[in-house]
């Protein structure tokens, strides 16, 4: 059984906990890559390991006479067992993410019975990503529209209830959840200050934490916390980081996660001549943006895996 005492995980003592994120591996490639990456991050005691959870999207296929075939497609099933499979292979705390997009109440609620029965009661409560065929994020019928929502959800059925309003017979150890928060602003947010009240608004309905939207830009993050402080929320921020690998994700980062690269970042950056150079710029950066984080006093350093675990060794050998 994992410990569901959020707070005491995430802000114990002063030197920032060490946490990651992994996506479920893509149909049909194995576990062999996802436990590559925790074996190169494991000796500097992950106090959790977060799993993404990926909707179904929806493909169309050209037939021979022109017309079209619509089909479902889950490219990254496989977040509850992925979390089992760590959780027994290693000995380490997993928060398995659930979100609203592509998933309607009760596939939630057997998402909750079936990590309820593994012993597991922390998760990341998050909307999720839009559909990519799609121009905004829509539910699905029968859906949430938003995290709070699914918070209310989570609340209602640790309160002993399912979402058709009918008791839960055995009501098994409560859910303890964090959630997401934008630095930058989330894109479709009108203003920070709103993007904020929402914010407060999850802390209202129980959320322990929050976990960042990368940035590559401290102060950011420190104006971030210090407006956060100023609308009441109290709970912790854990910043995280995605060091730059790749000579594409000066333009691409920007235009996919709607945040800014640094003047400083990006002037290094145009001096790179391949993703080498790249690489190495960006664990300098990361360990330069770490020892800030950790002298501001962070509870902990959360870090994005994908295509970075190299990078992301080097510079946990670094600081943590
Ligand atoms: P919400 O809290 O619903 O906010 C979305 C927007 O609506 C914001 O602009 C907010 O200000 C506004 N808003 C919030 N509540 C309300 C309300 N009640 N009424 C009106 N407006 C409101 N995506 C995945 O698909 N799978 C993942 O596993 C995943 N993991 C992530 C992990 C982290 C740490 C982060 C930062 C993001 C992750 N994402 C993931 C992406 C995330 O789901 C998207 O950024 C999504 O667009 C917003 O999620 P949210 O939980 O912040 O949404």
């Amino acid at each position: 059984m994992q410990t569901s005492d959020t707070t005491r995980t995430l802000s114990a003592g002063h030197t920032p906990a060490f946490s990651f994120e992994v996506l479920p591996p893509l149909k049909g490639t194995g576990t062999e890559s996802l436990f590559r990456t925790i074996d190169q991050l494991k000796e500097f005691n992950p106090r959790y390991i977060n799993i993404t959870t990926h909707r179904s999207e929806y493909v169309y296929d050209e037939q021979e006479d022109g017309t079209f075939i619509r089909k479902r497609l889950r490219r990254r099933p496989g977040t509850i067992a992925v979390a089992s499979a760590i959780m027994n292979k290693y000995d380490i705390k997993v928060v398995p993410h659930v979100v609203c997009s592509g998933f309607t109440k009760e596939d939630t609620e057997y998402m909750l019975l079936d990590l309820q029965f593994l012993g597991i009661s922390e998760v990341l409560a998050l909307r999720g990503d839009k559909a990519k065929d799609e121009a905004r994020f829509q539910p699905v019928r029968g859906g949430h529209s938003h995290t709070t929502d699914l918070l209310k959800q989570i609340n209602r059925f640790n309160e002993g209830f399912f979402c058709d309003g009918t008791p839960i017979k055995h009501v098994g150890t409560p859910f303890s959840f964090g959630v997401a928060c934008y630095p930058e602003k989330h894109e479709e947010s009108p203003n920070p200050d709103s993007d904020l009240r929402y914010l407060k608004k999850k802390q209202e309905l129980g959320a322990k934490y929050a976990i960042c939207q990368m940035f590559f830009d401290n102060q950011k993050y420190f104006s971030f916390v210090e407006r956060a402080r100023a609308h009441g929320i109290t709970i912790p921020l854990i910043p995280a980081l995605k060091p730059m690998t790749k000579l594409t994700q000066i333009t691409m980062v920007p235009k996919t996660f709607h945040l800014d690269i640094p003047k400083e970042l990006a002037d290094e950056a145009s001096k790179c001549k391949n993703d080498e150079d790249v690489k190495a710029l960006g664990i300098e950066w990361g360990v330069n943006q770490c020892k800030e984080l950790k002298a501001y006093g962070v509870e902990g350093i959360h870090f994005y895996t994908m295509s970075a675990v190299d990078s992301i060794r080097q510079i946990a050998e670094r600081v943590f």
